[in-house]
C-alpha cells in the first residue's frame, strides 16, 4: 500500500509505566492530576479537538485523537508525561458490540496525539470507535474498512474538499458533509492557512471569525500546532471527521503560500526553509489520521500512497509540492514561457513518477482516480479580472507550469490503458469540471479523462453562482463544462457503469447554518470518457 516503510514510534506500554511511576503526573496548576500509577484524571475535557479516522485498508483504518485540554496554549495544556489512552471498536453506534480494544500512549513529543492502526476488521462495513483517557470518554466516530482486493463493489460515495480559511467563514459545508455519511472524504489540502491574523480594520475582505490577537505567521512547531488547535476546535469540522474516514493530503498553506520543493516565493535559502517545512510536516502529521508510514523524518515526508476499492476503483493520492521544481516564468497567472515546457522540470519528482506508473500498471479497477492538489487540465485564465493579459494565460503554480510532467502522466495513463481516469483537484477556490485531452496542447485531440476541481470549504468567503466573465471563460476553454463560484464540496457517486459528480454548495458562509443545494451534476460513462449533464 505504501511506497516504503518508516520505523515505528515505539509507543509501548513498558515505557509508559516507567514514565507514570516516576511521579511526574502531579503538576500543580495544570489540568492533569495523578489518580493512581498509570491512571490520570482530567480536570478539563481533553478531547477538545475531537476524533478522526483515516487511510482505510480492507481490514481496518487509523483512528486518531489528541489530548489537548487547552489547544491554544503551549503543549495543549498537557504536562510532559506520557499518558495512556485506551480505545475500542464496536459494530454498532451505541458501542454495545465491542469487537476490538487496545491502548496507546500519547506523548508530548508528538503533541499528545494518538494514531492507532486498527486491523482485524471486516471489509466494506461501518464500525464505530471511541477513546478514553483517565475517566473521560471521547465522542464516538464512524469509519468503514474498504472492500477486499478483487471483490465486487456495487457503489462508492465520497467527497473531495479542502481550502478552509478560518477567518473567511463558518464551516457549514463540513456540517453538510457529515450528514452525508460518506464512505470517505479526500481532503486535498489547505487544511490550515499559515498567514498572520488579519486585523479587522486593515483587512481588504470581510472577516467572519477572528483569530486570537497573538496568531502571527506560522513558522515554528508551536505556531503550526496552535493553528491546528484553533481550526480543529470547530464542531462542524469535528462532525465531518467523526462521520467517515479521511484520506488526508496537503497543498501549500499547510507550510507556506506557493512553496515548491525546498524553496518558497520569498527566496528563503533552502537550509532555512527546511526547518519551517519540518515543523509544518510534524504538526500536519500530529493532527491527521494517517499511518506510521507517513511519519515525517525531519523535513521529509512520504505522503503519496494508493488505495484500492475492490474492482471498482484505484485512488492514488499525489504529493505535488514536496518534489516539484520551482514555478516557472515567475509564477502566477501569465502567458506560458519556454521554461514551463522544459522537460527537465518536474511536478512529482522522478521517484513519485515511477511509483505512479507502477501503481497504474497494477490497477485492474474500472476507475483510476488521481487525487491531488492543483489544476491538471490546461486552462486559459485570460478572462479572469486578475489575469492582467489578453493573451492565453496559464496558472504557473498548476500543471500548466509543468507541461512536460503532465505529458509524462498522460503517457503513463496511455501505457497502463487506464480507460476511466478521473482527476480530483482543489486550490482554485472555485468549482470546475473539465475534460482532459490526450495531447494537452491540442484541444481537439481525443478525450482521455475528466477533472473535477472542488471549490473551497470557506476560503474566499461568500461567493456567487457565476464567476465574473463566465461566458468569456467558457468561450476561451471549450473543454470546460462547468464553473461555479460558491463555497462547497464535490460529491462523487460511482459504480461500474457510471460516475456522477455533484457540485454541492451553500450560498453564504458569513452566517452559520445555510442549507446545501446541488448547483450542478455531471456524469461520466465508463468506457466513454467525457462529461455530460446528469
Ligand atoms: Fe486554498
Ligand atoms: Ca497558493
Amino acid at each position: 500500500m505504501f511506497p516504503t516503510g518508516i520505523a515505528d514510534l515505539h509507543l509501548d506500554r513498558r515505557a509508559f509505566l516507567k514514565g507514570a511511576l516516576s511521579a511526574g503526573l502531579i503538576i500543580p496548576g495544570l489540568p492533569l492530576a495523578r489518580a493512581e500509577p498509570g491512571r490520570v484524571r482530567f480536570k478539563t475535557y481533553p478531547f477538545t479537538l475531537g476524533i478522526a479516522s483515516g487511510d482505510p485498508a480492507s481490514d481496518g483504518f487509523v483512528i486518531w485523537t489528541r489530548l489537548a485540554p487547552e489547544p491554544l496554549r503551549g503543549h495543549g495544556g498537557m504536562p510532559p508525561d506520557p499518558v495512556e489512552v485506551s480505545w475500542e471498536i464496536a459494530s454498532d453506534a451505541e458501542m454495545k458490540g465491542i469487537v476490538r480494544t487496545g491502548t496507546a500512549i500519547a506523548r508530548i513529543e508528538t503533541a499528545h496525539s494518538v494514531h492507532v492502526e486498527v486491523d482485524g476488521l471486516e471489509p466494506g462495513r461501518p464500525y464505530f470507535y471511541r477513546f478514553r483517557a483517565g475517566d473521560v470518554d471521547s465522542p464516538i466516530g464512524r469509519a468503514k474498512a474498504f472492500a477486499a482486493a478483487g471483490s465486487d463493489v456495487s457503489e462508492l460515495k465520497f467527497a473531495s474538499a479542502g481550502c478552509q480559511s478560518w477567518e473567511d467563514g463558518f464551516y457549514t459545508v463540513w456540517r453538510h458533509i457529515a450528514e452525508e455519511q460518506f464512505d470517505f472524504v479526500f481532503h486535498y489540502g489547505d487544511y490550515i492557512y499559515e498567514y498572520a491574523r488579519r486585523s479587522p480594520d486593515k483587512s481588504d475582505r470581510p472577516i467572519a471569525r477572528t483569530m486570537p490577537a497573538d496568531f502571527l505567521l506560522c513558522v515554528n512547531l508551536v505556531d503550526y500546532r496552535r493553528r491546528y488547535g484553533l481550526y480543529k476546535s470547530d464542531p462542524d469540522l469535528q462532525a465531518a471527521h467523526a462521520s467517515c474516514a479521511f484520506l488526508s493530503s496537503f497543498d501549500d498553506h499547510e507550510i507556506a503560500n506557493n512553496w515548491a520543493g525546498e524553496s518558497d516565493p520569498r527566496n528563503t535559502p533552502p537550509e532555512a526553509f527546511l526547518f519551517r517545512r519540518a515543523a509544518a510536516f510534524q504538526a500536519w502529521y500530529e493532527h491527521m489520521p494517517v499511518r506510521r508510514a507517513v511519519l515525517p523524518r525531519g523535513p521529509d515526508m512520504l505522503a503519496y500512497r494508493d488505495f484500492r476499492f475492490g474492482k471498482l476503483a484505484n485512488l492514488a493520492v499525489l504529493d505535488t509540492r514536496q518534489f516539484r521544481s520551482r514555478q516557472p516564468c515567475g509564477d502566477r497567472i501569465k502567458p506560458s514561457c519556454d521554461e514551463a515546457r522544459d522537460p527537465a522540470r518536474t511536478m512529482m519528482g522522478q521517484i513519485q513518477e515511477n511509483w505512479l506508473a507502477g501503481s497504474l500498471h497494477s490497477a485492474e479497477a474500472t476507475w483510476q482516480i488521481l487525487a491531488q492538489q492543483v489544476l491538471f487540465a490546461p486552462m486559459d485564465w485570460r478572462s479572469f479580472p486578475w489575469a492582467k493579459t489578453t493573451e492565453t494565460a496559464g496558472n504557473m503554480d498548476g500543471w500548466d507550469g509543468y507541461v512536460a510532467g503532465r505529458d509524462r502522466v498522460l503517457a503513463m495513463l496511455g501505457e497502463a490503458r487506464a480507460a476511466n481516469c478521473v482527476v480530483l483537484t482543489g486550490d482554485a477556490h472555485i468549482g470546475l469540471a473539465l475534460e482532459i485531452k490526450e495531447k494537452s496542447q491540442q484541444p481537439d485531440s481525443r478525450c482521455v479523462g475528466v477533472e473535477f476541481l472542488a471549490t473551497s470549504i470557506s476560503s474566499g468567503g461568500d461567493g456567487s453562482a457565476l464567476l465574473q466573465n463566465d461566458a468569456a471563460l467558457h468561450a476561451d476553454n471549450p473543454h470546460l463544462k462547468f464553473a461555479g463560484n460558491e463555497r462547497g464540496y464535490n460529491r462523487h457517486i460511482l459504480n461500474s457503469k457510471q460516475w456522477q459528480a455533484d457540485f454541492r454548495v451553500v450560498e453564504r458562509i458569513s452566517t452559520a447554518g445555510e442549507p446545501v443545494i446541488t448547483r450542478k451534476s455531471l456524469v461520466v460513462e465508463a468506457g466513454n470518457p467525457g462529461l455530460v449533464d446528469a
